[in-house]
């Protein structure tokens, strides 16, 4: 079978890794001197860095589902039996789940520290939430969920008594509606309404609690809290109190489905495990199935015996000659390293975005920062020394083309080919160790992510408490951040800042407005590289520590 066991040494990863450190470096510094000194001129040539580094990109990607597939059949040969896997399944399970609690408990300690919330300009707040409903709204629309317009009132709200359209609100599950209204002119009395639902669309009963009262906020009225729909209802209707003083209003509504219980996040997480189209799971790189369509077909091959041998060695074969292809990929490494970063650092200094939210995110990013430090800096490499003896400082080393990689990328699927090339070659964890628990990790174990939707989520529910005082961040709003962010992290895709799409499964379980999430997009693209950075980490710590579990581990 393949020759198990890493190689230990570094195959002169030294060099390497300082022109990977030297290109990112120099690729930050002409992001921010082209622009000022080359103006509009800088922007063909961000063109070119920005074809430069796709092409990194690509090929990276490229390998990735060859790559898992071929590693984890190929582990499993090694192993001879797939029920030896049993041990180290658990073990790395358990890995996975206890280091993403502890970057969670991490995350909450800081913010609460730092605060980064508190105190926050209330029109940052107010903007913030305008740009967050784009995003909203396209996430919904993915999810089901339904964007609906009610563009009721006629004329002049003095006189009349508006009564909104239909709306059609699914049926299923439990839902929630959001109501804005767009007053232009004079109103001076408050926006009042009052929604009812209907599940045949003839009979309306009121809504629980579905009174309310707008507060003004910006010239905005909005309902201050979603308000929860019945889930049997189809029809929602709202109905207008005659207000003085209007001339026209727009009334808009967002359906959103309510917060999904923890029931229904750990059912759709099972549900990610498996597929009914292998080929479509390809294309979608989704890999959690492939890697249990891998462990079956590995685990029948070894079955088979002599029968098979020509399929393991061709197996073993292409896990080889891709991992060769990786480490002369590595070569270019600085190169496409140079283009992503130089491509996207640039254009947030083309869009003047850059130095202006440094400053004014600036306490967030402490929170976040601080945080991955912590857990990158301190927790892991002190869990890696408790549990393998290592030098947590060497092991840093031997990883650090991963981490620069994952850095660079925002993208820990994409890392992973070179997460599996420094481990198993510069590190010298056993290849039946990286071949299994570094593909599973790349998809479940996201640390970094973990931490980052707990502090993002407790820095909006404390910039959300300036707007509406009434909303308070108690302590069980707390545990259920922690609880969503693990579980919202083991769903989240190993792709650019699918973080923040998983970030709405947060806020939707604190009963925060979602479209606050606008808060915190602007400097995503930024932190997304450093907690794929600790995502990346996290997964080499676990091959180590998991290691020892593996029969015949070296
Ligand atoms: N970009 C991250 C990763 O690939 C996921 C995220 O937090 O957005 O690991």
């Amino acid at each position: 079978m393949s020759s198990q066991g890493g190689k230990k040494g570094s195959r002169g990863h030294g060099h390497l890794t300082l022109y990977i450190v030297g290109a990112i470096v120099l690729a930050i510094i002409v992001s921010i001197v082209g622009p000022p000194v080359l103006g509009d001129r800088f922007r063909p040539v961000v063109a070119v860095f920005d074809v430069g580094g796709e092409i990194f990109l690509r090929i990276l990607q490229m390998v990735v589902v060859p790559l898992v597939m071929a590693s984890v059949m190929s582990g499993i040969l090694g192993l001879g039996d797939v029920r030896k896997l049993g041990r180290p399944g658990g073990y790395a399970v358990t890995y996975y789940l206890s280091t993403t609690v502890l970057a969670v408990v991490t995350g909450l300690i800081v913010v609460n520290i730092v605060d980064p919330g508190v105190g926050i300009d209330k029109a940052l707040v107010e903007d913030a939430r305008q740009e967050g409903e784009a995003t909203v709204a396209r996430a919904a629309g993915r999810r089901t969920g339904k964007k609906i317009q009610w563009h009721n009132v006629t004329g002049d709200r003095a006189e009349t008594r508006g009564e909104s359209q239909n709306a059609f609100v699914p049926s299923e599950g439990s839902w929630t509606v959001r109501i804005l209204i767009d007053q232009v002119g004079a109103a001076h009395t408050p926006a009042a309404a009052k929604a009812r639902w209907s599940a045949d669309g003839n009979t309306f009963q009121d809504v629980p609690d579905g009174r309310f009262v707008a507060g003004e906020e910006a010239g905005i009225y909005r309902t201050r809290s979603p308000i929860p729909i019945p889930g049997e209802a189809k029809y929602v209707r709202v109905t207008f109190e005659p207000q003085q003083g209007g001339k026209r209003s727009v009334v808009e509504a967002y359906v959103a489905p309510g917060p999904p219980s923890i029931g229904e996040i750990l059912q759709n997480l099972c549900l990610m495990l498996f597929t009914d189209n292998l080929l479509g799971a390809m294309v979608g790189m989704n890999l959690l199935p492939l890697i249990i369509f891998s462990i079956v077909f590995g685990g029948m091959l070894t079955t088979l015996g002599e029968r098979a041998k020509t399929i393991a060695d061709l197996v073993i074969a292409i896990n080889e000659a891709l991992m060769n292809f990786i480490l002369l990929l590595m070569r270019l490494a600085p190169l496409g390293i140079f283009c992503l970063v130089a491509a996207r650092f640039a254009k947030a200094q083309l869009d003047g975005q850059f130095l202006a939210l440094l400053k004014t995110q600036a306490w967030y990013m402490t929170s976040v920062l601080s945080g991955l430090a912590i857990h990158g800096l301190v927790t892991l490499p002190l869990l890696l020394w408790i549990f393998t003896r290592r030098n947590p400082i060497r092991f840093f080393g031997q990883m650090s083309q991963a981490v620069l990689t994952a850095f660079s990328t925002a993208s820990s699927t994409a890392t992973l080919p070179v997460t599996m090339e420094c481990a198993e070659t510069k590190a010298g964890v056993s290849k039946r160790s990286t071949e299994f628990v570094l593909p599973l990790g790349a998809t479940v174990n996201m640390d970094g992510t973990a931490l980052y939707e707990a502090v993002a989520a407790i820095f909006i529910a404390q910039a959300f408490a300036i707007v509406d005082p009434a909303y308070a961040l108690t302590i069980d709003k707390q545990i259920i951040i922690a609880i969503t962010a693990t579980l919202a992290a083991i769903g989240a895709a190993g792709i650019p800042e699918a973080g923040l799409v998983t970030m709405l499964i947060v806020l939707n379980a604190v009963g925060l407005p979602l479209e606050l999430i606008g808060l915190i997009l602007p400097i995503d693209w930024l932190l997304d590289r450093f907690r794929t950075a600790v995502n990346a980490f996290g997964d080499s710590v676990g091959s180590a520590v998991v290691e020892r579990t593996f029969p015949e581990a070296t």
